[in-house]
């Protein structure tokens, strides 16, 4: 079956209307995305494709949970693109809405978490948190998905995605997803696609860097001596979590610390 791309709520309803047979007793994948969609992205539509009857992609670059007005204008768009690898992939549904389709309220209401979402990239990004809390619940509501697919990658909003969907009762599995990476050790992004040769040579160092057994403290001076500047470098029990930017651009990561020994639960924070 060809792919359908819907761009109102109305016409999804309308779909599973009419598709009652189609929908009946099917088990629905929902892969929330910005678009510009990579290898990292397609790790996430392949599972939901292999643990779903149906599956639901949604490309969206939410503006609420942009904190800064350039990188809302410089983030990659290719929709095109995205289009065709979904085609490819055989995924069921791409929802592509306005903003004013997900917003009739103009952002009036909006989820707000007041711990986890303030610290690591929140202490840095004021509001990025509640915009894409708020986003990731009004799309979980749309769809009401069995399972909706997050990556590793970006670990603290898996954990706060977690966190929402079980003090609102949402009754959506939220399955976590390893984090997909280059060659090279660095971690596939569609931020990757902004940076020229030279920056994204230097952005391995932030990937080769993380793992190593240096201090967080002289993992963040020896990135400033490359050139980078370091929104953070924190671990957390056997995590590194950190954020970076080159340039206009910044990049996050986490890895996994083997060197640590310790009993904290592989992929959390908090
Ligand atoms: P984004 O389009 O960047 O908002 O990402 C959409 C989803 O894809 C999020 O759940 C991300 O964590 C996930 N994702 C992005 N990059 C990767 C990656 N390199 N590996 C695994 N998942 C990823």
């Amino acid at each position: 079956m060809a792919t359908i791309v819907i761009h109102q709520i109305k016409d999804w309803r309308q779909l599973q209307l009419e598709n009652k047979q189609k929908f009946a007793d099917k088990t629905l994948g929902f892969v929330p995305t910005m678009g510009n969609l990579h290898d990292g992205h397609a790790s996430l539509l392949k599972q939901s494709a292999a643990e779903n009857q149906l599956t639901v992609l949604s490309i969206f670059v939410n503006p609420t949970q942009f904190d800064q007005a350039k990188d809302l204008e410089y983030y990659p768009k290719t929709l095109e693109q995205d289009l065709a690898l979904a085609e490819k992939l055989n995924i069921d549904f791409v929802f592509v809405p306005t903003y004013t389709e997900l917003y009739p309220d103009n952002y009036n209401y909006k989820i707000s978490e007041s711990i986890l979402s303030k610290q690591f990239c929140g202490q840095h990004r004021p509001g990025h948190f509640d915009g894409m809390l708020t986003v990731v619940l009004k799309l979980l509501l749309i769809f009401r998905p069995n399972r909706a697919y997050f990556g590793e990658k970006d670990l603290q909003q898996l954990n706060l995605v977690q966190g929402m969907t079980k003090s609102f009762f949402v009754e959506t599995d939220i399955i976590a997803c390893p984090t997909i990476r280059d060659t090279n050790g660095l971690a596939l992004s569609s931020r990757n696609h902004q940076l020229d040769p030279d920056e994204y040579e230097l952005a391995t160092q932030f990937a080769t860097l993380l793992r190593t057994k240096l201090s967080d403290k002289d993992i963040h001076d020896s990135l400033e001596w490359l050139g980078f500047s370091v929104d953070y470098i924190q671990t957390q029990g056997d995590r590194r979590f950190g954020a970076v930017r080159i340039g206009k651009v910044r990049l996050i990561d986490n890895v996994q610390l083997l060197h640590k020994t310790t009993h904290h639960k592989e992929g959390t924070v908090a």
